[in-house]
């Protein structure tokens, strides 16, 4: 009889005692919205933005209202303009080719190499097609992050980090989200807090920062910020920046700030796990887990391995049998956009490009979400019922 997981995929951690307790004292105060406060209190939307600066190291933050706003704010905010080229990530999620969509800019898409990190040669060559580089550090991969700030410092591009799988993780000691111009990270119930939506942006940029906050929603009221820089910055910027409401509130904020101060034990949680199915994975017949360099700092929220040159019917075989025995796989290089999964020629708003070396790594990579309610031995299970699967099928039984 083979063994079945029969946990959920999609279950998260009930909030902490902290985040309960802090969401009531909002709700009973009624003060929701990020800019009602009365004299002297400080919003925890504002408290939150301080926080997190300070935990990233960085001058500045914004709370907004979603990842994706967090990223089509900071292009807004680098001056991408409609019709200009925007870098990014061939392989990612479609909130990322949106949020260059959003601002009326074209997506450049740049190749995924085996590691699942950007394709830095790939990147070189393109590098003097466009301004600003999107750079999503897609299911938390990081590249050679000094080598990509050579090649973009060199070829005049603003790096903005897609940090939605990577808040918690570094490059060489470097906060994921401190190398670029701006970060953003996102909130939302899937990533490494949840607030449902939510999302941050940080830099140590004074212009993008000011831009960043009055285009989010502030009015003039953005002297209420505990992160932002001087007034005199915003009298530059106030009356050329329209205002695009993304703001966070008071809530959400409430039950982020002690999320983010449990964030290093979170990680180390997900780590455990994301280690148990790697090592359970590991040299099966025909797969490949994922390098991880030894200057990434991870957070293993998810874990992926790959099916490298494998026909799609058996790559479906894999994931329909795992299926059947309650292991919930993702596949890459579905022709149709499945759930949370979307492959680059997908987005058909965007120029058609092709990648013909990067199609061959999508079409080969399997994607395993590692939620904390998982238990270690649970993620040993998932791992000895992915292996036999992925083993079975190709030795083609
Ligand atoms: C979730 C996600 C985002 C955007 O986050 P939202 O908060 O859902 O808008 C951006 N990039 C990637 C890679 C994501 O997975």
């Amino acid at each position: 009889m083979s063994e079945i997981f029969s946990g959920s995929f999609t279950q998260q951690e009930p909030l902490s005692d902290a985040a309960i307790a802090a969401a009531l004292e909002v709700m009973r105060n009624g003060r929701l919205h990020r800019y009602n406060v009365e004299a002297g209190e400080l919003g925890e939307a504002a408290l939150l933005e301080q926080e997190f600066a300070a935990q990233m190291g960085a001058k500045y933050c914004l709370a907004v209202a979603s990842g994706g706003y967090a990223m089509a704010t900071a292009l807004r905010a680098v001056g991408v303009k409609s019709g200009d080229k925007v870098l990014t990530n061939a392989f990612t999620l479609a909130p990322v080719p949106g949020s260059i969509a959003s601002v009326g800019a074209e997506p450049v898409f740049v190749g995924v190499t085996e590691d699942l990190v950007i394709d830095l040669d790939d990147l070189a060559a393109k590098a003097g097609q466009a301004k600003v580089l999107m750079l999503s550090h897609m299911r938390g991969h990081l590249c050679d992050m000094d080598r990509l700030m050579k090649i973009c410092d060199e070829a005049g591009v603003t790096v903005i980090e897609d940090c939605a799988h990577t808040m918690g993780a570094a490059w060489n000691g470097v906060a994921s989200g401190r190398q670029g111009a701006v970060g953003c990270y996102s909130c939302q119930t899937y990533k490494h807090v949840n607030s449902g939506e939510g999302g941050l942006l940080i830099t140590d940029d004074e212009d993008i920062a000011a831009r960043a906050i009055m285009l989010s929603g502030s009015y003039m009221l953005f002297e209420r910020h505990l992160a932002a820089p001087d007034p005199s910055v915003f009298d530059r910027i106030k009356y050329e920046t329209p205002n695009i409401s993304g703001r966070m509130d008071n809530l959400r904020a409430a039950i982020l700030r002690p999320q983010l101060a449990d964030l290093d034990t979170q990680v180390e949680r997900w780590n455990a796990r994301y280690r148990c199915v790697e090592e359970g994975l590991r040299d099966t017949p025909g797969s490949r887990v994922i390098n991880r360099p030894e200057a990434e700092t991870y957070v293993g929220s998810s874990i992926q391995f790959l099916l490298l040159d494998w026909s799609s019917d058996k790559v479906q075989e894999v994931i329909r049998r795992c299926g059947e025995r309650g292991v919930e796989l993702k596949w890459f290089g579905g022709a149709e956009p499945i759930a949370f999964t979307s492959r680059y020629d997908s987005w058909r708003y965007a120029n058609k490009q092709s990648l013909p070396e990067s199609d061959r790594i999508l079409a080969g990579i399997v994607d395993m979400r590692v939620p904390l309610t998982f238990s270690l031995e649970d993620c040993a299970l998932i791992a000895r019922i992915i292996r036999a699967e992925v083993a079975a099928v190709f030795q083609g039984q």
